[in-house]
C-alpha cells in the first residue's frame, strides 16, 4: 500500500467534505454522516480489516488514517475508530466465518456502523464486575441490563455487548454480537457532552434480549481475555489521534502568533510563545516515536499492553497541556469557537477518560513494572 497515495487522496476527500462542516457538527452535536459514509465507501474505514473481506489489512494505513482525521476532527476519528476498531476488528480477530461473513462485510461494503460496549451506569474502571447478565436458554441466551457512555450507540446497525457470564473473576465475560432491532434491545439519544460533540454517545438499554447462540463472539466465559488485544489497539490509537491534534494546533499557532501583533512586533518574537512551540513540537516528537514503537512491536507479535499503555497515558496528557496551551497562544481569539482551536481541547480531555482512565494506565503500568522487576530478580 502506498502510504503517501492514501494521504494525498484523503487529504483531498477530507478538505471537500469534513473540513467544511466539522465544527458546525462540533457545535450542533451532529454525527457527519455522509462523510463516514464516504469514508467507507473509499475503504478508509476498514483499511486495518482483512483483505478477504474487503478491507485493506495495512496497520500503517490506520494510523494515517486517524492522524489525518485527528487533524480536522478527533471526534470523528472516534467514532470510525469504535465503528471499524472496537467492532470490526473484534469480529475480524474472534468471529467464525459465519460472523464475519454476517457482520463484518456489510461493515466494510454496505456503510454499516458498529459500537462494542463495555460501561455501565453502575461499573466503568472496575469493568471485569459487570452487571449485564446473560443466562443460557436452549439455544439462546438472555441478555439483560444496560451500557452507558457507549460511542456510536444511537445511531449503530451493529453491537458488541459485554455481559456477566455467571464465571468468576477474569472468567466471568461473555460477549454478543447484538444487531438493531433485535426485540428488546434499544438505545437512547446522543448525550451532550463536553467535547467530540459530534461523536454520537448513548446508552443501550437490554432488555430480555434472546440472542441466538451462533452470536457468542469468542469463547464463553473469556471475553476479558478475548478483548486484550483491541484494547492494546485502542490505547496505541490515542497516539495518531495526538499527532493530528499537535500537528493542526502546532501550524494554527505558529500562522496566528506570525499574524497577531502585540508591543508593536509579532507576538511569535516572544520567547515565551515560541517556548510553548518547542513544548508542541517536542511532545509530538516523542508521541510519534513511541507510536512508531508501539506499531513495530505488534508487526514483530511481541505484546504491547505496557507500551501502548505508556503512550495512551502519555499522549493524553500532553495533547490536554498542549491543547491548552494552543489556546493561550490564541489569546481571547482561542476561546472562541470560531478559531477552532478549543474543540481540540475539549476533545482532548475525553482520551484521558475514555478507554481506561489515566489513573487505571498507571496502575497498569505500576502492576507490570513490579511484576517484571520481580521476576527479573526472583523477588516480590
Ligand atoms: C465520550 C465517551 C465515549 C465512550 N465510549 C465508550 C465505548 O464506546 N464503549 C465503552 O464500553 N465505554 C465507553 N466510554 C466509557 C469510558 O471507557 C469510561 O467512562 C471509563 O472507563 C471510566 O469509567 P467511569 O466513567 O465509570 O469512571 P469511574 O470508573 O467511576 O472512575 C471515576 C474516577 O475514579 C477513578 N478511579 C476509579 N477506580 C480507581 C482506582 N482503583 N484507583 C484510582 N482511581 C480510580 C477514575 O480514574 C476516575 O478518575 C466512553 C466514555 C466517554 C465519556
Amino acid at each position: 500500500m502506498d502510504l503517501n497515495l492514501v494521504r494525498q487522496e484523503l487529504q483531498k476527500l477530507l478538505k471537500e467534505k469534513l473540513v467544511p462542516i466539522a465544527l458546525e457538527c462540533d457545535e450542533k452535536g451532529e454525527f457527519p454522516i455522509e462523510v463516514y459514509n464516504a469514508v467507507a465507501d473509499a475503504g478508509y474505514g476498514s483499511i486495518y480489516l482483512p483483505e478477504e473481506y474487503g478491507g485493506g489489512g495495512s496497520l500503517d494505513g490506520l494510523l494515517v488514517v486517524m492522524e489525518e482525521f485527528s487533524k480536522i476532527s478527533p471526534a470523528f476519528a472516534l467514532s470510525t475508530m469504535s465503528s471499524f476498531q472496537l467492532f470490526g476488528y473484534n469480529i475480524a480477530h474472534l468471529g467464525t466465518p459465519q460472523q464475519k461473513e454476517k457482520y463484518l462485510k456489510p461493515l466494510i461494503q454496505d456503510r454499516k456502523i458498529g459500537c462494542w460496549a463495555l460501561t455501565e451506569p453502575d461499573v466503568g474502571s472496575d469493568a471485569v464486575h459487570v452487571k449485564t447478565t446473560s443466562k443460557r436458554d436452549g439455544d439462546f441466551f438472555i441478555v439483560n441490563g444496560s451500557k452507558t457512555f457507549i460511542t456510536n450507540a444511537p445511531i449503530a446497525d451493529f453491537f458488541i455487548v459485554i455481559a456477566n457470564s455467571g464465571g468468576k473473576g477474569f472468567d466471568s465475560g461473555n460477549a454478543f454480537i447484538l444487531e438493531k432491532g433485535m426485540q428488546g434491545l434499544s438505545v437512547s439519544k446522543p448525550f451532550k457532552k463536553h467535547g467530540h460533540r459530534s461523536s454520537p454517545t448513548g446508552q443501550v438499554y437490554l432488555d430480555q434480549v434472546r440472542v441466538p447462540k451462533e452470536n457468542l463472539l469468542g469463547t464463553e466465559h473469556k471475553a476479558f481475555y478475548d478483548m486484550k488485544h483491541s484494547l492494546d489497539i485502542e490505547r496505541l490509537m490515542v497516539g495518531p489521534m495526538i499527532m493530528g491534534t499537535l500537528k493542526t494546533l502546532i501550524e494554527k499557532s505558529v500562522i496566528y502568533a506570525y499574524s497577531r501583533q502585540q508591543f508593536g512586533q509579532p507576538i511569535l518574537t516572544f520567547q515565551l510563545i515560541q517556548e510553548k512551540i518547542a513544548r508542541m513540537r517536542m511532545h509530538l516528537e516523542m508521541v510519534t516515536a513511541a507510536t512508531e514503537k508501539a506499531v513495530h512491536s505488534l508487526k514483530q507479535g511481541h505484546s504491547i499492553k505496557s507500551l501502548a499503555t505508556a503512550l495512551k497515558l502519555y499522549a493524553a496528557k500532553v495533547g490536554v497541556e498542549m491543547a491548552s496551551e494552543a489556546v493561550q497562544i490564541h489569546g481571547g481569539n482561542g476561546y472562541t469557537h470560531e478559531y477552532g482551536v478549543e474543540m481540540f481541547l475539549r476533545d482532548a480531555k475525553l482520551l484521558e477518560i475514555g478507554g481506561g482512565t489515566s489513573e487505571m494506565m498507571l496502575q497498569i503500568l505500576a502492576k507490570d513494572t513490579i511484576k517484571d522487576v520481580g521476576k527479573k530478580f526472583g523477588v516480590i
